[in-house]
């Protein structure tokens, strides 16, 4: 083996990212193109809130913040924390991104040769970070309808599973889980005593009804939410997780040595972000959504998203690969479902962008709707 390559730990090869690098690429590319891929708010992050952020960088607080947050921030986070579920073990601490928040709680819980199981589609990072810490991916079909197979999940548990990560809103398909889903899989993780991690980025982004965390019907489920999407801030990788203490002072530790902290300006202006009304944002997704949804239902096949900010339609024809070229040929990037899935029937489409974009892209959508 080249004496480079030898140096390359084996933790890193069971997972790579070449699919996704392949569509920046190809971005790159294009010319000013209708870019139907991205996965953040096309909203810049509201002037009040980029206020803050300076004046917080004005003010000094440019060194580093407690490892767990800084005290506004966590006050204000506890405080609502416990208004919603009233749990005295229910601890929050303030992490470098909702990515930075789902390392930390696989570093913290999964041994080598745990089994941790997540639905497929899933969002790009999770097969990644289960392989990072030595974990085996158990991936479980959550096709045609994106909800969960309760019966198959249950079968799908063995003495080696520790973990069960649920998403909704989903990406990439947008899904929400019903309410029966939610409560079933967090009664179920309970039971069999499995750690169940929701990663509910998108919770501000339910479009049809009131976001519902499982940590409503289990007390030891890990929540981990950030303000990436809510405010377009996804530079400034400020999120937070709650959970139980014992878990959550564990993922302390952790970050005390790896991100140390999350970026203390963003902090400060985080506190203030978490008064600021985002409804009128959130009100526009929705109606893009609806017009989405009707001008391409008989076109596609595909579930009707009720939150975040994707739509997940089934292949007309072809392959993903066959499709998107197609869809690149006409300046249109979406992206293949294979990116996100051991399928390769559905891609998925970003409505994250501004009307006059959409209305373009919708135009391309409908013209290769056909080989
Ligand atoms: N979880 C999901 C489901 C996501 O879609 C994303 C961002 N694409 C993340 C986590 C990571 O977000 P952050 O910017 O907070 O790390």
């Amino acid at each position: 083996m080249p004496l480079l390559e030898s140096w390359i730990a084996d933790r890193t090869r069971n997972f790579d990212s070449s699919g996704i690098r392949k569509m920046f690429d190809l971005a790159d590319k294009l010319d000013d193109p209708i870019n139907l891929s991205i996965g953040q708010p096309d909203f810049d992050v509201p002037d009040p809130i980029k206020s803050k952020m300076i004046q917080a960088v004005e003010d000094g607080f440019n060194g580093y913040a407690l490892t767990q947050g800084i005290p506004t921030l966590r006050g204000k986070l506890q405080e609502a924390i416990d208004l919603e579920y009233g749990d005295p073990d229910r601890k929050v601490f303030v992490c470098s991104g909702t990515s930075g928040g789902l390392f930390l709680s696989a570093l913290a819980m999964i041994n080598p040769g745990d089994e941790v199981i997540f639905f497929d589609p899933y969002f790009v990072m999770y097969p990644a970070l289960v392989e990072l810490v030595g974990g085996v991916p158990i991936k479980l079909s959550s096709y045609p309808d994106f909800q969960i197979d309760l019966e198959a999940l249950e079968q799908a548990i063995t003495d080696r599973t520790k973990m069960i990560i649920v998403n909704s809103p989903s990406n990439p398909t947008g899904v929400c889980y019903s309410q029966d889903v939610i409560q079933q899989v967090a009664e179920l993780a309970d039971r069999k005593g499995i750690c169940l991690v929701s990663d509910e980025i998108y919770s501000r982004f339910s479009m049809d009804n009131e976001h519902l965390s499982p940590a409503s019907y289990n007390k030891k489920t890990v929540v981990i939410d950030g303000f990436s999407k809510t405010y377009a801030m996804t530079g400034w990788r400020v999120a937070y997780v709650h959970g139980p203490s014992k878990i959550i002072d564990t993922m302390i530790k952790i970050q005390q040595y790896t991100f140390v902290c999350a970026p203390h300006p963003a902090q400060v202006a985080s506190v203030y972000a978490m008064d600021f009304d985002i409804t009128p944002y959130i009100d526009t997704y929705r109606q893009r959504r609806d017009f989405m949804v009707e001008e391409l239902r008989n076109y596609y096949e595909f579930v009707k998203p009720g939150g975040a900010f994707y739509l997940f339609p089934k292949l007309p024809w072809g392959t993903g690969q066959q499709f998107v070229e197609r869809a690149i040929d006409n300046n249109l990037m979406v992206i293949p479902g294979s990116i996100f899935s051991d399928r390769d029937t559905h891609f998925r489409i970003s409505y994250a962008v501004a009307d006059e974009m959409l209305e373009r892209g919708i135009k391309v959508l409908k013209q290769i709707a056909k080989p």
